[in-house]
């Protein structure tokens, strides 16, 4: 079998490392990446983080699958015995919510629960004792994960999910995807930019935030959007212990990295979130308008903050629900969609990777059941909602 990728980075890695990995020589695998820095793709501009704390199971599974092979990056991405650097700090999410937010909290704690996640449910009382920084007075619950989370470099994690895959043998062209050929509902060959032809027997589209572009050679209508989000990098004078990961009710998000702090805001319901804003100039103006407000609230430490610099990516949104879409298109039954992370798909490109492989390899999920995630949606609408969106 031929399969070949379109997208090198995370996620188009992890796929072509588990079709190598569970399909050995029987799989022809190429993957069709243009830039081989990566230097706009998500995976090299994220936050680099990963939860076990998700409103529906099967994110949950991913990321405790995603959690696995960072935790053990030696065994699973090792080349020749070489050590891999994901620069991997173990680290937890704190959900705050108001008294609004707390039943949905209550209800996600429960799906964890129930799939044996190291969660624990505080009281502001009991935040604010083990938090002392925090202000809790506002809020009704907070959520504080323990095993399993933390963040680490993205950039790397992509690149050591794609130099283990081709240590299996999956090889690279550097080209851009320009044109799709179809017959019928088969998908026949993608055309390159350097003019050359690539036939195969099934495609993946794991063009990240451009994967409704690449949809849209083939004809097909794909709603997945670009969206830009902006990392704030942050400096507090007043010293500080090491923070959690914090999601603030207000959509703000923050925590410790190195001597300093990173911090973002993704846009709530009613909120103006365009497609395709440039990646070079990140909002910097959205820091005193929508996230320093925020954290001086949450932490008054955070008064005194100074933003150091800021850069943006673009999140892969699904609108739908926000959730990823893995699986054949239901008109295109040879295209394999694996996108729509809507700012999950780094802790989810192993599981996500592995189930590509799966399905094309075995025609059905064996590790873990995606089905869940499968492109039926587009179709039917039904939207396979997370909660616990960032
Ligand atoms: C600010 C920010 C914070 C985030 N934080 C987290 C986080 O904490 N945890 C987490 O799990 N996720 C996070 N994410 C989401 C995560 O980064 C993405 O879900 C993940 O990187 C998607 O990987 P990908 O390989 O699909 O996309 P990308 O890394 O964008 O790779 C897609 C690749 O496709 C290539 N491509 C595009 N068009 C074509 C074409 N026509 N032909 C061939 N190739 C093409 C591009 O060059 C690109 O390299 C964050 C994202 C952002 C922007």
């Amino acid at each position: 079998m031929r399969v070949v990728v379109i997208g090198g980075g995370a996620i188009g890695s992890a796929v072509a490392l588990f079709l190598k990995r569970l399909g050995g020589a029987a799989v022809d695998v190429e993957v069709i990446e243009p830039d081989p820095s990566l230097r706009q793709a998500s995976s090299a501009r994220s936050a680099g983080s990963i939860r076990q704390q998700f409103s529906n199971a099967v994110n949950v599974q991913m990321s405790r699958f995603g959690h696995e092979v960072l935790a053990n990056a030696d065994d699973w991405l090792g080349v020749d015995g070489a050590p891999v650097r994901l620069d991997f700090v173990p680290g937890a999410y704190l959900f705050c919510a108001t008294a609004a937010g707390a039943p949905v909290l209550r209800a996600n704690h429960a799906v964890q629960r129930a799939q044996a996640v190291d969660v624990t449910l505080l009281t502001p009382a009991e935040a604010a004792e083990r938090f002392a920084w925090l202000r809790t007075d506002d809020l009704e619950l907070t959520s504080l994960g323990g095993a399993g989370e933390g963040w680490f470099d993205g950039e790397a994690w992509a690149r050591a999910l794609a130099h283990k895959a081709r240590s299996l043998g999956a090889r690279w062209r550097q080209a851009r995807v320009v044109a799709l050929t179809c017959q019928g509902d088969r998908l026949l060959a993608a055309g390159l930019d350097d003019g050359q032809r690539v036939e195969a027997d099934a495609f993946v589209n794991a063009a990240g935030p451009w994967a409704g572009a690449v949809g849209r050679l083939a004809g097909l209508d794909l709603p997945v959007h670009a969206r830009r989000r902006t990392v704030f990098a942050l400096r507090c004078p007043t010293p500080l212990p090491r923070l959690p990961l914090v999601v603030d009710p207000a959509g703000v998000w923050f925590r410790s990295e190195g001597l300093g702090f990173i911090a973002g805001w993704s846009p709530g319901e009613g909120d103006a979130d365009p497609d395709d804003l440039p990646l070079d100039a990140p909002d910097l103006a959205q820091f005193e308008r929508r996230v320093w407000p925020v954290l001086a609230n949450r932490v008054p430490a955070f008064e005194a903050l100074r933003v150091s610099h800021a850069w943006a990516g673009y999140y892969e949104v699904h609108p739908l629900d926000h959730n990823a879409l893995i699986g054949a298109h239901p008109d295109c039954p040879n295209l394999l969609l694996c996108n729509g992370f809507s700012g999950h798909g780094l802790q989810h490109a192993p599981a996500a990777g592995r189930g590509v492989a799966e399905w094309l390899l075995h025609g059905r999920f064996q590790s873990l059941d995606l089905s869940a995630l499968g492109c039926q949606r587009l179709r039917t609408q039904q939207p396979f909602t997370e909660q616990a969106v960032i």
